[in-house]
């Protein structure tokens, strides 16, 4: 019989092939997307639960490449953070949304926060405090109405980590715990830690069934006698939203209310304030 080598099947594999080859033209175009303006940003709506008011917006990154067009943040970041190209890019988010915030004061709309997803390596780039400061510096905005989400495995340093969140706490800046659930930590953890708003992983509010109410009815429990605020994620249907004011979670973020919108549809939005 002949021998084939799993490793050199898998090599030989045309579709990881053309993955792979996806990935190093992907790499290639993104080298330049910052100078060539293809990255905009997206906002999404964080609602009150009880009255859908707008409390807070989640800046999320979008890219338009010529070649090959609209491109998923869930394959272009991964490559962002392996070339280390996030460490630009994030300081390019934080430039925009601070600048954006700025010009929401000028036409009167003002919101409590803005949320910035913070890559760890971003987070854990030695520059980054300075980067922050710069910006701040340079757009004169009050560091206030910012909120940065982490992911728990952000971390992992829990003596650095604590260093830089209460470096971001004595600015005012908010920190939320982004995909909680999904990573080792636990409340007892970061209870240790300057840390405001828990979001609930998406993945939990899809499994609202007996297991699932039980998982999210004790983050909920949790996370509000240890004072969180608590951010339901990826709400899409009633029953849904139903169960979560049940459980006595206060805000949300999903379809059901908005998806992500590009700055002049949010500003429209903001107008009126609500999404109903
Ligand atoms: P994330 O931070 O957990 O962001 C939430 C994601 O869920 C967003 O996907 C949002 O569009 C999507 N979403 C919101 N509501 C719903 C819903 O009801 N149903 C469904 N199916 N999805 C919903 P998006 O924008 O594609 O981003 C994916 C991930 O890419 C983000 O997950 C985040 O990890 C990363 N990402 C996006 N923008 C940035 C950024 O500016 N910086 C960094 N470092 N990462 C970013
Ligand atoms: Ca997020
Ligand atoms: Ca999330
Ligand atoms: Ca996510």
């Amino acid at each position: 019989a002949k021998q084939q080598g799993g490793n050199r099947a898998q090599f030989n594999n045309p579709t990881i092939n053309a993955a792979v080859k996806r990935t190093f033209n992907l790499e290639n175009e993104l080298q330049h997307a910052l100078e060539n303006e293809e990255f905009f940003i997206h906002y999404q709506p964080i609602v009150d639960l009880q009255n859908k008011d707008i409390v807070e917006l989640e800046a999320l990154l979008r890219w338009e490449n010529s070649k090959y067009g609209y491109i998923s943040p869930d394959e272009f970041i991964p490559i962002l953070e392996e070339t280390g190209l996030i460490r630009k890019v994030g300081k390019w988010i934080l430039k925009t949304v601070s600048e954006q915030i700025n010009s929401w004061h000028k036409q009167d709309i003002h919101l409590s926060k803005v949320a910035v997803n913070i890559s760890p390596i971003q987070f854990n780039d030695e520059n980054f405090i300075r980067d922050l400061h710069e910006i701040l510096q340079e757009t004169q905005l009050n560091p206030k109405y910012l909120n940065f989400e982490i992911t728990e495995n952000v971390l992992y340093d829990f003596n650095k980590s604590l260093d830089i969140l209460y470096k971001l706490h004595n600015l005012h800046i908010n920190i939320s715990i982004d995909d909680f659930g999904t990573g080792y930590s636990s409340l007892s953890y970061l209870k240790f830690l300057p840390i405001d708003t828990i979001k609930i992983d998406k993945s939990f509010i899809d499994n609202l069934d007996e297991d699932g109410k039980m998982i999210v009815q004790s983050i909920i429990t949790m996370g509000k006698n240890l004072h969180y605020t608590l951010i339901a994620e990826g709400i899409e249907t009633e029953k849904q939203l139903e169960f979560l004011k049940m459980l006595g979670c206060e805000r949300g973020q999903g379809y059901l209310f908005s998806t992500p919108l590009s700055t002049d549809a949010v500003t429209r939005l903001l107008g009126r304030n609500s999404v109903t």
